[in-house]
């Protein structure tokens, strides 16, 4: 079957690769107007204490409604928009929203949340993205610590230097540096000393099974103990189930993120959340 033969094979016109490609182009062709037709959405998922259960932060995530057509989901989209660089635009619209959004909830009397954006390797390439960060912080009133950059393993793997001295220039500016999906990657243990990181994101992949998996309790719990050693904030992902939580919380996991809590939602439901949490 020509599927099972794969991409490094010369059979590059199977109607499998056809359709790969015509579905590649149609992404990326429709990425590039997406900001200009305002397709563009950020949803909002809560990041709750596992101590006081309140929610004491949130990470923006990007959503793409096409004029015509349907919802598009970021693990479809943002891998063309890092291969074409379209990724820039994009994240730096993403950044200026997600500031805004933040300084609204402050004015509606919200109580001073963390606001976490996830950003690609391409974005930390740029030579004036610590600037853009800086004016993003500035138009919306916030002070730097309030926002927290979600960068993934593969940025503690890249040598290329403008990485590492965006990364110090976010440090300088006195934003959080936070790593996401942390345990799925290659990088090694000893990487984490490079970067002065604040947050350490536990990934999905070790929390689901948790409530039946002993395995897991134990990674989670060596995770937490380098996090600790550290002195960095952990975060659990993916948390479902109050079971799930109930161990999180033995272990000494700081904060939670999942269903559980809530799925990511738009802004006005955020808000809503959070002043549910006000008036209790
Ligand atoms: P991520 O940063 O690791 O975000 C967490 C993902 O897990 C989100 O998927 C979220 O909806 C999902 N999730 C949260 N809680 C649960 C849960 O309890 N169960 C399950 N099964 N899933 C949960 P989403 O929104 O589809 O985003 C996927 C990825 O796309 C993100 O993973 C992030 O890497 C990327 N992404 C999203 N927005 C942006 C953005 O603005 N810029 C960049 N560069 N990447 C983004
Ligand atoms: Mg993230
Ligand atoms: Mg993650
Ligand atoms: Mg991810």
């Amino acid at each position: 079957h020509a599927k099972n033969q794969g991409r490094n094979t010369f059979q590059f016109f199977t109607p499998e690769f056809n359709h790969w490609v015509t579905e590649r182009l149609r992404i990326e062709n429709g990425l590039r107007h997406a900001l200009a037709r305002n397709e563009m959405r950020l949803h909002f998922q809560p990041q709750v204490s596992l101590a006081t259960r309140r929610i004491v932060g949130c990470e923006a995530l990007l959503r793409w409604q096409p004029t015509e057509g349907e919802l598009v989901m970021p693990d479809r989209f943002i891998p063309v928009a890092e291969e074409t660089g379209l990724i820039v635009p994009i994240g730096h619209w993403v950044l200026e929203q997600a500031c805004r959004q933040l300084a609204r909830w402050d004015a509606e009397g919200g109580a001073p949340i963390r606001m976490a954006v996830n950003v690609a390797v391409p974005q930390l390439r740029q030579p004036d993205f610590v600037d853009s960060v800086r004016q993003a912080l500035q138009q919306a009133g916030l002070a730097p610590g309030r926002l927290e950059i979600e960068v993934t393993e593969s940025v503690l793997l890249d040598k290329d230097e403008r990485i590492s001295r965006t990364l110090e220039g976010l440090l300088a500016l006195g934003t959080k540096l936070s790593l996401d999906d942390f345990g799925t990657g290659y990088a090694s243990l000893s990487y984490l000393r490079n970067f002065r990181f604040d947050v350490l994101k536990i990934d999905r992949s070790f929390v689901s099974e948790l409530h039946r998996n002993e395995a897991d309790i134990k990674l989670i719990r060596a995770i937490i103990s380098i996090a600790r050693d550290l002195s960095l904030q952990t975060v659990a992902e993916g948390v479902e189930s109050e079971a799930q939580l109930e161990i999180l919380q033995e272990l000494g996991c700081n904060l939670g993120q999942g269903y559980h809590f809530s799925r990511p939602v738009p802004a006005d439901q955020l808000g809503e959340l959070m002043r549910g949490e006000r008036e209790a």
